[in-house]
């Protein structure tokens, strides 16, 4: 029999799965089949099973079966999303020669899909309604043992510590960095890793986000296209698959001082919401909507300008810039500045190597309701502002609403957990390749500015709070803040190859 196997195969044979006599055998294509006169079933070693474990001359499947349901995503779209539930399969073989054969086959083909074995985990204990630590001990940890991968855990103590870890973190021991957390704590990781000095290779280390946040956007953005149920168990299990796919990341500077970004850039009225409804946290998601009926009613504009290099396709927005000399002090350090420690003060990631002299800047002027820059489709669970967004196009979406009535806006609102809002004539949306804001004071009340908040971060704050708070934000409110698009730099964890 041994001669007619292929490399991954087991052909027929006799055994009992769970205790009922059956034929079963193990394709090329990493397939169990078993039958009976009952009718045949099958299971999907990649797609289906978690892990594998022998004992003596029974072998458990560990599988974690899909469910379609009919998931309610927002106010307007109603889809069937795939859930899944743990089950185990239990193959008893009729002597230690079939037991070691078929666990050998088994075990070479779950090997051979290059799944993660080690993987770093960070637990945010403050996130969303501050329920990850017990999240992760009961419904995260069991799925990571059936898959048998060894975890190191750590739980954030306070803001940034993520990007501390990350920044000094022993990489060559792990397969993968998972967060346990909303948005906030993969930008740190990010963070961490673009700011070492092996930043190159260091980013290219798959990140992974497990939805414990308030703002859960980049999970959604991952699960929703592949059909996937925004959950815990969805993005555990796409985690444990070990999928890949590369992520933009943008650079966002202001003068010497950067940032990097995987999500989005928001400013205007969607920033102000975000920001100043984070005294409702307690609310959990619902805070976003509740104060953007309030924002609305007390709508606030914006003065200021929007620069932007179009992305192919997108050359006839806005007005071409006649004075492009006036970009030259805010573009990146050339290659060979790069290398000089004179003139670049700290070490880590300057940014992609491309100048952007000489490219066709064009320009928007205001005023401005709200500006979305994006890099993701989803910015929340319940929001898609940018459904054109891909992971690693190059491009970042720009959403851009100037002059538009508050039922309008109303209207919009109730559009964007589908994405559908676009379609509004109120809204402008292209993509670009690089985007420089000039953010200027608020319509009506010449001392206040607003907030420009990159991936949850407040990075720059012209209101009056601001000028009282102690708190020091990275990036001055008024001066030109540019984002500059690193196609595919980062490599993230993702339910499709
Ligand atoms: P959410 O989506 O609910 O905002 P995040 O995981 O994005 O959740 O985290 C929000 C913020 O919490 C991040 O800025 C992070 O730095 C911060 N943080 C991390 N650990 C702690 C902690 N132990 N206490 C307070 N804040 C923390
Ligand atoms: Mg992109």
């Amino acid at each position: 029999m041994a001669d007619e196997e292929t490399a991954m195969e087991v052909p027929w044979e006799w055994i009992r799965v769970n205790g009922a006599v059956a034929e079963a055998s193990l394709a090329a294509d990493g397939t169990l089949r078993w039958g009976s006169r009952g009718g045949e079933r099958c299971l999907s070693l990649e797609s289906e099973v978690l892990g594998l474990e022998t004992i003596g001359l029974r072998i458990t499947i560990k599988a974690f079966l899909e469910v379609s349901e009919h998931g309610f995503c927002g106010l307007e779209r109603s889809s069937v999303k795939r859930r899944r539930v743990r089950r185990d399969y239990t193959l008893e073989m009729p002597n230690e020669a079939a037991a070691r054969r078929w666990s050998a086959k088994l075990r070479d083909y779950m090997d051979s899909l290059g799944r993660p074995k080690n993987l770093f985990i960070i637990v945010n204990p403050f996130s969303g309604k501050k329920c990850a630590r017990t999240v992760f001990k009961k419904e995260i940890k069991p799925l990571l043992a059936a898959a048998d991968i060894d975890c190191t855990i750590i739980e954030t103590k306070h803001r940034n510590h993520a990007q501390e870890i990350t920044k000094s973190l022993d990489l060559l021991k792990y397969d993968g960095i998972v967060c346990v957390s909303g948005d906030g704590v993969l930008v740190e990781v990010v963070n961490g890793l673009l700011n070492r000095e092996d930043w190159a290779t260091a980013i290219k280390v798959p990140l992974g986000v497990i939805p414990a946040g308030t703002g859960n956007g980049m999970v959604k953005s991952l699960l929703d296209p592949a059909g996937d149920l925004c959950s815990i168990p969805n993005a555990t299990f796409a985690v444990i698959r070990g999928h890949k796919h590369s992520l933009d990341v943008a650079i966002v500077l202001q003068g010497e001082k950067k940032f990097f970004s995987v999500l989005l850039l928001i400013w205007g009225l969607v920033a102000d919401v975000d920001i100043e409804s984070e005294k409702y946290r307690w609310m959990g998601s619902p805070r976003f909507d509740i104060y953007a009926l309030l924002r609305i009613m007390k709508l606030r504009k914006y003065h200021g300008h929007v620069h932007f290099v179009p992305a192919p396709g997108y050359e006839a927005y806005g007005e071409p810039i006649k004075q492009v000399e006036n970009f030259k002090g805010h573009i990146l350090p050339s290659k060979q500045d790069q290398g000089s420690a004179t003139t670049v003060k700290s070490c880590g990631y300057q940014g992609p190597e491309i100048s952007l002299e000489g490219l066709e800047w064009r320009s928007i002027v205001g005023p401005f309701v709200s500006l979305w820059v994006n890099n993701v489709p989803f910015s929340a669970e319940n929001y898609i502002p940018a459904p054109k967004a891909k992971f690693s196009d190059g491009c970042l979406d720009v959403i851009i609403v100037r002059n538009c009535p508050r039922s309008a806006l109303l209207g919009m609102m109730l559009k964007m957990s589908d994405g559908s809002y676009v379609k509004s004539s109120y809204v402008m949306y292209l993509k670009v390749k690089a985007f420089r804001l000039e953010p200027g004071k608020r319509v009506g009340h010449p001392t206040k500015g607003g907030i420009i908040d990159s991936d949850g971060e407040v990075i720059a704050r012209g209101d009056e709070s601001a000028v009282n708070s102690e708190h020091k934000y990275l990036m001055d409110y008024g001066p030109p803040i540019q984002m500059i698009v690193d196609q595919g730099l980062a490599t993230i964890f993702s339910p499709m190859p």
